[in-house]
């Protein structure tokens, strides 16, 4: 098990169990799954819509003593539905009564995107607020104030841009400690990477395996599959594993913590066995030369006529 340490001391555990599109029904048993094969740390998000479900799967792991729960790393994310001041804490509250918890270990920002109360993924322009109606920062103060509650013990933020990071490290009194973005050998992100090397920021890696769960409407044409990418394959026939354990392990030659989704038992083991993968200098430079700054998750339902949001990822 490898950990990263943040700025407040506190250890995150570097493989993490995504739970985005895992299904009701299926996602407990993953967790519980997760947790009996030594994961430490489970990413969760009230927009997944299976927190409640992960909750109970929690609770029955601590009443079964598999782990308690001050060995695991429970991270939520604040949706884009409750930005506004009088919104953050009743959303986290929410999170908490139905993850069964008494405090978080992690919460994010989801995305630096805010909505009107009630509209769980926008339709039209009207559903949007604009940064200048709702800005991050007034967002962020109520983050702030959680922590000082002790209903979360770090926060941070996901799909934020160095801009957006610089603007938030000038106005916080509590600096972010971890940004959750896409990255993988085709999305490696190396500017970010740096500055949040720079600033003690950790960088945690979402769609490690590029994401092929997501609805079809999600989906471009002709994406590519990182799983068949065929430098991917070569490494791991090298190391004898299989191509998603490359792609994890990539993450942690990095110092990036990172989040494969899974409700396999074969599969959650095999991702969490990448610990045992070791990349070598050449595999990491053949793996440096498939970027194509290809994002899967594109944010472009954000974007839709009229929206104030445009270039989320690089404003
Ligand atoms: P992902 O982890 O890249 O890919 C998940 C897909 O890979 C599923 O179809 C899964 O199928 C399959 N898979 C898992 N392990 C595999 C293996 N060893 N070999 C072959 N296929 C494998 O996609 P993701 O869910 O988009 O990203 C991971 C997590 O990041 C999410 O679940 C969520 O927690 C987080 N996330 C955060 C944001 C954000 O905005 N902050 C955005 C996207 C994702 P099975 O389940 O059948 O194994």
């Amino acid at each position: 098990m490898k950990f990263y340490t943040l700025k407040n001391d506190r250890k995150l555990p570097a493989i993490g169990l995504g739970t985005w599109k895992s299904d009701p029904g299926k996602v407990g048993e993953a967790v519980i799954e997760a947790i009996k094969v030594g994961y430490r740390h489970i990413d969760c998000a009230a927009v997944y819509g299976n927190e409640a479900e992960i909750g109970e799967a929690l609770n029955k792991a601590f009443a079964d003593g598999l782990v308690k729960r001050e060995d695991l790393w429970i991270t939520s994310k604040l949706w884009n539905n409750a930005h506004e001041k009088d919104k953050v804490i009743p959303a986290l509250q929410k999170t908490l009564n139905d993850l069964q918890l008494d405090y978080l270990d992690l919460y994010l920002i989801h995305w630096p995107v805010a909505f009107k109360e009630g509209v769980g993924f926008p339709e039209k322009a009207e559903d949007f607020l604009s940064l200048e109606e709702v800005p991050i920062i007034e967002t962020w103060k109520k983050m702030e104030e959680a922590h000082e509650k002790g209903m979360v013990k770090s926060i941070g933020v996901s799909n934020f841009s160095i801009e957006k990071l610089k603007d938030l490290l000038v106005d916080a009194n509590l600096q972010p400690e971890v940004n959750q973005v896409e990255l993988h050998p085709l999305l490696q992100q190396e500017e970010l990477l740096e500055f949040c090397d720079n600033n003690s920021i950790i960088l945690t890696g979402y769609s490690p395996l590029g994401s092929g769960d997501r609805s079809q409407d999600m989906k471009k044409d002709d994406e590519p599959n990182l799983l068949e990418n065929e430098t991917i394959i070569e490494i791991a026939k090298e190391h004898d594993c299989s191509p998603a354990q490359v792609l994890i392990s990539w993450h942690l030659s990095r110092g990036t913590a990172v989040i494969p989704k899974s409700t396999n038992p074969k599969r959650i083991k095999e991702n969490l066995e990448s610990y045992d993968v070791e990349l070598t200098e050449k595999n990491v430079s053949a793996i440096r030369k498939l970027n194509e700054h290809y994002r899967y998750v594109d944010g472009k339902f954000f974007e839709m006529e009229g929206s104030p949001y445009h270039n989320i990822y690089d404003e």
